[in-house]
Parts: structure tokens; sequence; C-alpha cells
């Protein structure tokens, strides 16, 4: 069995502040959140990155999930969503997730720095 926490949590082995189950999609709340509101949406299989991501399936299920968590949440102000991904994009959990942020403006999308 994998030790990888997002496949625990998935599995029901690891706590978890869960706001959305889904049979190949659950969301939780992050538990070093940078914003007022910060979920992440994660696969319940195990897929590396959004670079291993091949199941456009899976992809919109995804994505649907996302924006169903910030209907849930009340963001109707507005959110962002990012997956970092591998090295260069900063991952940490090597399970793929989206995150959601929002509950407060998030200013520039990134340091103007090339
Ligand atoms: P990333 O840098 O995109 O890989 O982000 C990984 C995120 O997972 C970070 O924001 C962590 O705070 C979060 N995280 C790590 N372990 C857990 C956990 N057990 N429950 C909830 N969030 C977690
Ligand atoms: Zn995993």
């Amino acid at each position: 069995m994998s030790t990888c926490i997002f496949c625990r949590i998935a599995r029901g082995e690891a706590p978890a502040r869960v706001v959305l189950e889904l049979p190949r999609v659950i969301a939780f709340h992050d538990i070093r959140p940078l914003a007022p509101v910060h979920v992440l949406v994660v696969p319940r299989e195990h897929v590396a990155s959004l670079w291993e991501l091949t199941d456009p399936q899976l992809a919109g299920e995804l994505l649907a999930s996302a924006a169903q968590v910030a209907r849930q949440l009340d963001l109707e102000r507005g959110f962002r969503l990012i997956a970092n991904t591998r090295d260069d994009g900063g991952q940490e959990v090597a399970h793929l997730h989206l995150h959601v942020l929002g509950g407060r403006s998030l200013g520039p999308m990134l340091a103007r720095r090339v």
C-alpha cells in the first residue's frame, strides 16, 4: 500500500477536513493555509502531477470539483486555482492536487521576475 499522504487521506487512513467527496475526487482544507480559504482538490488514484495526467475525464472532474468547492465555500468574489507541477513548479507533495485559494484579494499572480 502507498504511503503517499494524499493517497492515505483519500483512503480515510489519515485525517483531513474534507469538504467534498466524489467517487474519483476528494477535496480537503490545506493544513498550512495561505488564504482564508485554501482547499486541495485531489484525485483518489495516485497521479504524481499534472505532467502525468492523461485522463481527460478525470481532468474534467478535477476542474468541475474545484468550481464546486468554490461555490460551496461562497467564493463568489473570485478565487485562484494553482497546480504546482514538478520541481520548477515548486511541487512539494508528489500526488496531483489543485489549490483553491480565496476569501481575500490575492494580488498579482506572481512576482515580476523572469
Ligand atoms: P504543493 O507545494 O503544491 O505540493 O503543495 C502541497 C500542499 O499540501 C501544501 O500547501 C501543504 O500545506 C499541504 N499539505 C501537506 N500535507 C497535508 C496534509 N496532511 N493535509 C492537508 N494539506 C497538506
Ligand atoms: Zn498518492
